[in-house]
């Protein structure tokens, strides 16, 4: 048996995140996985620059050690948006490109490479002590406070103080004892296949978004890999897949054979392994995510941003504010749900502004006029684009991207770029 104070259920970007920060604040804990790493996890391999701020803001070394690992990724510097007319909109990063530098603005690094990274982060610490092939099957809280955590066999029961739980979108404690319910419209379902020798990338290697009239609201992505590999996939709400029945697996496979643009970029192209799908718990909706002595994780508390699909940044985030939520507990030795509220509080604080402007965002670009529209516009005033490349680190401006008279300003020539420039500049 082992006793703690905390104990991490799940060792992805958010339980690892949480540890890393535990190990930061000089708290020890118990870190619980069922695989052992590498592991392989269904994801686009996206790692935004929210990402790269979050672990350089705990220790810029993170960042050194990341480049050890460098042919394992691809450096990203901007998007190309398509749209269902088929013309493309290409959106760099607002850093200048250069491919010398390193921290880029993103990354793709296959998950099997990433979380591998991480947990090596993790194994690090000496304050973390990191069980691997532990499966957790039971969590029961125990008569004088606090969980009894089992996974069966030999593997030690563990007493905690306090539970973290992030164990990602599948998470039985999630539902059974926290009781967030599924609810489609804010969901998502996702698939993805690696692929080998796919051609017409953008010069800089930009990581393409399609839009499919059959894929609203959702998207096909394609994001370079190195050695001209490709995470390849589509992700769409779920109330939308269940009402007109759609098998995500098919509409890849004909999107890959048919579409006039992939038709062609993939004619000479192999698919590594299978086409392989998993749920994106959206952040479209508030859950209550603490409790008494236990507070929720990543995507076990459903912090998936809503039009990007991106996970892994708000797990991260997610973790660290858990961590210090533990630290306040520990010192207050207030473990009650009304002191675990303070956690809910500030995800709301932090993440709620930029969940709410996603999920206008993901309506806005629901029928498929709308993104042809906007990329005629942008194409017929490239100026936007300075505006739009923005966007991504700027939540006020993407606020105002969402509202229609940004875009009428823009089309009846009334949108003032200079003025725009001079608040960038102040
Ligand atoms: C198709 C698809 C594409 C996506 N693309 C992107 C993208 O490009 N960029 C991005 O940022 N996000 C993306 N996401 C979202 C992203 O994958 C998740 O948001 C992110 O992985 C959440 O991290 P997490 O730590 O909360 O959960 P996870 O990464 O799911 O980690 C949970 C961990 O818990 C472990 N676990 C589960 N059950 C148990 C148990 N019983 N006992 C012990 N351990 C357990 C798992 O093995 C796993 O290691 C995508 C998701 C999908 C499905």
């Amino acid at each position: 048996m082992k006793q703690t104070d905390v104990c991490i259920v799940g060792a992805g970007p958010g339980g690892i995140a949480t540890a890393l920060k535990l190990s930061e604040l000089g708290i020890s804990c118990v870190l619980l996985e069922k695989d052992s790493f590498p592991r392989d996890k269904i994801c686009g391999d996206a790692i935004s620059g929210k990402t790269t701020t979050l672990l350089n803001r705990l220790d810029p070394q993170i960042q050194e050690r990341f480049k050890k690992i460098q042919t394992t990724y691809t450096k990203i510097w901007g998007i190309r948006f398509v749209a269902p007319n088929l013309k493309n909109v290409d959106i760099p990063f607002f850093t200048e490109y250069n491919p010398q530098n390193d921290p880029a603005p993103g990354y793709v690094c296959r998950r099997t490479d990433f979380d591998n990274f991480l947990a090596e982060e993790a194994k690090r610490s000496r304050k973390v002590d990191f069980l691997e092939n532990y499966d957790v099957q039971e969590i029961n809280p125990l008569p004088k406070g606090g969980y009894e955590v089992k996974s069966g066999g030999d593997l030690p029961v563990i007493h905690t103080r306090l539970l973290i739980v992030a164990n990602g979108a599948q998470s039985k404690f999630s539902r059974k004892q926290a009781g967030i319910q599924k609810d489609l419209k804010h969901y998502a379902g996702g698939v993805r296949a690696y692929y080998q020798n796919v051609s017409g990338w953008h010069p800089h290697q930009f990581i393409e978004i399609h839009y499919i009239q059959d894929v609203l609201p959702g998207y096909l992505w394609i994001f370079p890999l190195p050695n001209g590999h490709a995470n390849v996939g589509l992700g769409m709400r779920s109330d939308k897949i269940a009402a007109n029945k759609l098998n995500l697996r098919k509409i890849l496979d004909e999107v890959m054979h048919t579409h006039p643009i992939f038709k062609e970029r993939f004619a000479k192209a192999e698919r590594i392994g299978p086409v392989r799908g998993f749920g994106l718990p959206l952040g479209s909706k508030t859950y209550p995510i603490s409790g008494q002595d236990f507070m929720l994780v990543g995507d076990a508390a459903h912090l998936v941003d809503p039009m990007s699909g991106e996970g892994i940044g708000n797990a991260i985030y997610s973790g660290f504010i858990a961590a210090e939520q533990a630290r306040d507990c520990l010192l207050a030795n207030d473990f009650s749900a009304q002191f675990m509220r303070n956690y809910d509080i500030r995800i709301k604080r932090v993440l709620g502004d930029e969940m709410k402007v996603s999920y206008n965002l993901q309506r806005f670009l629901t029928k498929p006029f709308v993104p042809n529209f906007l990329a005629n516009l942008i194409l017929k005033k490239p100026q936007i684009i300075q505006v739009l490349s923005r966007m991504y680190t700027d939540l006020e401006l993407r606020r105002k991207v969402v509202l229609p008279g940004f875009w009428l300003k823009v089309l009846l020539n009334r949108y003032d770029f200079n003025a725009d420039d001079t608040k960038k500049q102040a």
